[in-house]
């Protein structure tokens, strides 16, 4: 009796956070030093089997730049899950995270899972974000926090994994 289940999926963050470095390494399993900024947004498709389900994930991964915000509903109005991406290296990447669960918070959909991603934990010397402070707000909020490194694969599949597994199936 496998199932399978299609989540529309978008990820959100500051520009250079590391958005497109983890689809990147969840569905081609590759990282790339200079990964070009995205323009837009990008769509990609992945498939995990959880339990006795396939869950296949329709993602789109955008731009984060302020001058395309205004397209941003148009790709996390329809999401079943989103993840809001910062970089642990960045303190105004933290701030940037914030403002986007709050904008899903009012507009998004309500019944949508979150996750926080603390992007390039490989970076432990350069760190400005810390972990704890980051799952405190995590839980004030409702998100699940992972810190995650697009680089070492650190927790990248994980992060999709936990999303699947918290996404509602019929
Ligand atoms: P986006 O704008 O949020 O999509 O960010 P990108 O995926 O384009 O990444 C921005 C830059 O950060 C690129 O040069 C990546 O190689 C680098 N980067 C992304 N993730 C990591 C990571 O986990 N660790 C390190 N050290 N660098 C990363
Ligand atoms: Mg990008």
């Amino acid at each position: 009796n496998a199932k399978l289940c299609y989540f529309h999926q978008v990820l959100l963050g500051d520009m250079g956070a590391g958005k497109s470095s983890l689809v990147l390494r969840f569905v081609k399993g590759q990282f790339l030093e200079f990964q070009e900024s995205t323009i837009g947004a990008a769509f990609f498709s992945q498939t995990l089997a959880v339990n006795d389900a396939t869950v296949k994930f329709e993602i789109w991964d955008t731009a984060g730049q302020e001058r395309y915000h205004s397209l941003a509903p148009m790709y996390y109005r329809g999401a079943a899950a989103a993840i809001i991406v910062y970089d642990i290296t960045s303190s105004d990447s933290f701030t940037r995270a914030k403002k986007w669960v709050q904008e899903l918070q009012k507009q998004g959909n309500p019944n949508m899972v979150m996750a926080l991603a603390g992007n390039k934990a490989d970076l432990e010397d350069k760190r400005k974000v810390t972990a704890e402070e980051a799952r405190v707000y995590a839980e004030e909020n409702g998100l699940f926090f992972m810190e995650t490194s697009a680089k070492s694969a650190t927790n990248v599949n994980d992060v999709f994994y936990e999303i699947a597994k918290r996404l509602p199936r019929a």
